[in-house]
């Protein structure tokens, strides 16, 4: 078997007795044995519950009994989705040696499909990064050039993806970290409407920005994964009541009459040459097919930074109060009281810029500055939304890079301000709970990925679908294999 099969080509071969969902796994397990070593993107490879996962699946086919979407397809998960029994840390030596009692909502519908849960993938401390390089275990190589980082948060699940250490893998994008990764590592990443896939049994960034999503190698798989994780679930009390779409049928190859907006905002300044000719000939490609396109503008979205940095480190530290060093993980040695057990496990247990968010976010919640920060910053999130829904008026979607620069090297960006600037591009769709993709649209002359953003209506996946479909067919990285790895 090969590893760059697709998701969808795995469950088919497999529901069809022409591959095993054991010889799947190996094929992956034997992969992540020659080159994890060099690329880092895996914190936990579970080979046993793995291959119980995968022989269950091959006796349920011999035996005749019905196969979920996502038999024997074997995938990967961000830390910072809640495994049953198997670790789960979110890159942070807080939750050392954590292995929930459940697992969580996204993860249970992955195995009720039949998928093989392979292991537990590489991110920034708790999601709060760009590079990956916050994780406090390692340090995920970019398989296009090692010297350079993968993206983050979820810098492991696009390594991972993009390695072929595993069919697909799933994320977490807070302000970017599914389609950011997905660019630098040339693979497809989609954020969908918040509120669309549950977030119970999802550790807790910034609650009113965070959804889990699928990264992939094709925009078919994406879909795939997306339909079967989406859904209502009385567990989360911010999931949408929505019918769970067909996503796999959106992908028509059909653009004909699409209105696509082209925000000149996110054309001009900082942005790299090369990423801005390549989104151009991604936008070539779909007036080709027939869409129209629109030039738009969407005045606040400089704004989305500044916003987010208030909003997203707020909600944060609200969450982050929970480790204390008694409920989860691990508690420091040789406290004197209560209150120093909470300052010693606290101190210990989390890495710089998880502390930096917390300071910031406490900081901007303090009373007298509540008004000041916190509500300024959400009076600045509905004129962002405000922006886009005028725009609906007259798109049916949104095209943008999905980042300014293609990867950058390890400790390329030295202030966290920098960093965050990585995002500028992403934040604006969380913000606004919109559902957004990165599919690869070309590479630079030093051959490292491009992606091109698209973002759509709430609830509107299908179409942001099927447009990159289109993109990938007309200008997409074809059979062009990672040098790392290939
Ligand atoms: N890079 C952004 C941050 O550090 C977004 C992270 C994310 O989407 N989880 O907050």
């Amino acid at each position: 078997m090969s590893e760059w099969l697709t998701a969808q080509e795995t469950a088919r071969q497999i529901a069809q007795g022409e591959l095993t969902a054991v010889r799947a796994l190996d094929t992956y397990l034997t992969r992540i044995g020659n080159l994890d070593r060099q690329l880092a993107a895996f914190l936990a490879v579970d080979s046993t519950g793995a291959r119980a996962a995968a022989v269950e699946v091959d006796r349920k086919r011999k035996a005749g009994e019905p196969l979920g979407p996502l038999a024997g397809v074997p995938i990967a998960l961000k830390d910072v989705l809640v495994t049953k029994d198997l670790e789960t840390t979110a890159a942070s030596k807080i939750l050392e040696g954590w292995k929930p009692p459940y697992d969580g909502t996204a993860v249970g519908k992955l195995r009720a499909a039949g998928a093989v849960i392979v292991g537990k993938v590489n991110c920034d401390e708790f999601a709060m990064g760009s590079s990956t390089e916050n994780s406090a275990y390692k340090k995920t190589r970019n398989p296009w050039d090692i010297s350079r980082v993968p993206g983050g948060s979820s810098g492991g699940s696009s390594a991972a993806v993009a390695a072929g250490l595993c069919s697909a893998s799933l994320g977490t994008d807070t302000g970017g970290s599914i389609r950011q990764p997905a660019a630098f590592c040339g693979v497809v990443g989609i954020k969908p409407t918040y509120g669309r896939v549950s977030r119970w049994g999802v550790i807790a960034f910034a609650s009113s920005l965070d959804q889990v999503g699928p990264l992939t190698r094709t925009v078919g798989d994406a879909a795939l994964i997306l339909e079967t994780i989406c859904g209502f679930d009385p567990k989360d009390s911010t999931s949408l009541d929505q019918p769970v779409p067909k996503l796999t049928d959106a992908l028509t190859g059909e653009v004909k009459g699409l209105r696509v907006g082209i925000p000149a905002e996110y054309f001009s300044g900082a942005i790299d040459d090369e990423v801005r000719s390549a989104v151009q000939r991604a936008a070539a490609a779909l007036q080709e097919r027939g869409a129209e396109l629109i030039d738009i503008s969407l005045p606040h979205t400089e704004l989305a930074l500044p916003a987010y940095y208030v909003v997203a480190p707020a909600e944060a530290s609200s969450n982050l109060a929970r480790y204390d060093g008694i409920r989860f993980g691990k508690a420091a040695k040789g406290a004197r009281d209560l209150l120093d057990l909470y300052q010693r496990s606290r101190g210990e247990g989390f890495g710089p810029e998880v502390k930096r968010r917390i300071m910031l976010g406490t900081y901007a919640l303090r009373s007298g500055y509540y008004d000041a920060y916190y509500k300024k910053a959400q009076q600045i999130r509905a004129l962002i939304k405000r922006d886009f829904d005028k725009a609906w008026q007259h798109v049916d979607a949104i095209l943008t890079p999905t980042t300014p620069t293609a990867a950058f090297r390890f400790g390329a960006k030295s202030s966290p301000v920098d960093m965050y600037l990585a995002d500028i591009f992403t934040l604006a769709c969380n913000l606004a709970g919109l559902p957004g993709i990165s599919v690869p649209c070309g590479l630079t002359t030093d051959g490292l990925p491009i992606g091109a953003q698209l973002m759509g209506k709430p609830l509107d996946e299908a179409t942001l679908l099927r447009a990159a479909h289109v993109i990938e067919k007309a200008v997409g990285l074809g059979d062009k294999r990672p040098k790392a790895v290939a």
